[in-house]
């Protein structure tokens, strides 16, 4: 069947510019253009979203977990830094920008040691850190207790990055859907690109509601992304990584920093209302592309534990919620921009802690789909560096 033969879809046959995947890139893109004028949709299937299902933590210094499973791939790590500071107050732009409060709060980020191995493995990371001009000292047993009373007497001191924090990912979401809305983003929900075709200039894309023709196409899939990209002949390595999460039931204000371990993989905040949302890691179980992610009780009853040796004042918490989401892991760098093979195909994947990088990687994206020059070059994060040997992220394997 011919391209212009196929059934078209009822109310959106053509338009302007399609976004793929309506998580907090898709979402962010998507309003960003439709902002200056463009009449944009955004196809979202919803099966695995990260951004509905993380745990809104504002990462800035390299995660421990990262440098342990994937030793390899520091230089690409290193190279992805310079955008997290400034992925912190694009979060900021948003936040002032929306009339709702997504309880964004950057009152920094804790990496905590409990051996002098980890302690030392800190301050080397810091000192590098240091070095590429992150905002980051270490805290000595002494300064721990003045800053952060709360941590468990094992703990003999800690990375401090002034720039972390946390937002409600639950308020964000809805918060950025309002913006979409209102800057006139038409949103297909629960619909799913099963192929992409491409016919000289226009691209079709195929969906089981018809056909939706489009001379631009943003994929913003996350781990979806691989899968489109193959179809039209273009390498981008997206692995599914299923994560588990808990949540507890409120208590009296007791952590105001986002925790980090130096090695072991846990983050840990309070949300406002007083819940301690705890994840950072720990792997859920994925049995095939089409299932959905289902909790491990390894990793429920591992992760909780470890935070209540972080932070003894929750130990007599209940835990009220647990749930798994996947995450997208590239080799550790976004892909952004459009590839050579096709310059009116645009990649928006935020790679590492994707939801911190999330609203700056839509902007950068938009700013290339709008031919303006992006404030951050993205030479260092084109989709056309997978060609021959590439490292992607490795899976947990706690
Ligand atoms: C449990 C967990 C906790 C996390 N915690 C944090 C955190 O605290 N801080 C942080 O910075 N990051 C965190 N992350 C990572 C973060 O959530 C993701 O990196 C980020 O949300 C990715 O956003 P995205 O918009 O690129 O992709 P997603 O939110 O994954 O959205 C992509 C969407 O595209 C859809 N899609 C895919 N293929 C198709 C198709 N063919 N047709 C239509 N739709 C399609 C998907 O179903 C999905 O809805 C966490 C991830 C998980 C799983």
């Amino acid at each position: 069947m011919s391209q212009r033969a196929a059934i078209s879809h009822k109310t959106v046959p053509e338009i302007e510019i399609v976004v793929i995947g309506g998580g907090v890139v898709g979402s962010c893109l998507a309003t960003f253009l439709a902002e200056e004028g463009m009449e944009v949709a955004c196809i979202d299937d919803q099966h695995h979203s990260g951004s509905t299902t993380n745990a809104g933590s504002l990462h800035v210094q390299m995660q421990s977990r990262n440098i342990r499973l994937s030793p390899q791939l520091m230089p690409q790590l290193e190279k992805a830094l310079p955008l997290y500071p400034r992925a912190v107050s694009a979060w900021k732009e948003l936040a002032a920008r929306t009339d709702l409060d997504i309880e964004l709060t950057i009152n920094g980020g804790l990496m905590v040691a409990e051996t002098d191995d980890q302690f030392n493995f800190l301050s080397e990371k810091c000192a590098r850190e240091l070095e590429l001009g992150l905002r980051v000292e270490m805290l000595d047993r002494i300064q721990v207790e003045r800053t952060a009373p709360y941590l468990g007497k094992s703990i003999v001191g800690a990375e401090l990055c002034a720039d972390e924090g946390k937002v409600n990912p639950l308020l964000a979401n809805t918060a950025i859907k309002k913006l979409a809305v209102e800057a006139g983003v038409h949103f297909l929900k629960r619909l799913r690109v099963d192929a992409i075709n491409i016919d000289d200039d226009q691209i079709y894309l195929e969906t089981l509601q018809g056909q939706i023709r489009t001379s631009k196409l943003a994929i913003a899939a996350g781990a979806g992304a691989g899968r489109l990209a193959d179809q039209i002949g273009i390498h981008v390595p997206t692995l599914a990584e299923p994560l588990h999460m808990n949540v507890t039931e409120p208590a009296a204000s007791i952590i105001p920093h986002l925790l980090q371990h130096a090695e072991k993989s846990i983050t840990m905040k309070q949300l406002a209302a007083g819940n301690v949302v705890i994840g950072g890691g720990w792997p859920a179980k994925l049995s095939g592309p089409e299932e959905y992610p289902t909790v491990r009780m390894k990793s429920l009853v591992g992760n909780l534990q470890l935070a209540g040796a972080i932070v003894p004042a929750i130990e007599s918490l209940q835990l009220i919620r647990t749930w798994a989401g996947v995450n997208s892991i590239t080799d550790g760098r976004s892909i952004l921009g459009s590839s050579k093979t096709n310059s009116n195909i645009f990649f928006a994947l935020p790679g590492d802690a994707g939801y911190t990088l999330g609203p700056l990687c839509a902007r950068l994206v938009a700013d290339t789909i709008q031919n303006r020059i992006p404030e951050i070059s993205l030479s260092d994060y084109s989709p056309d560096r997978f060609s021959g040997n590439y490292h992607r992220m490795d899976r947990e394997e706690n």
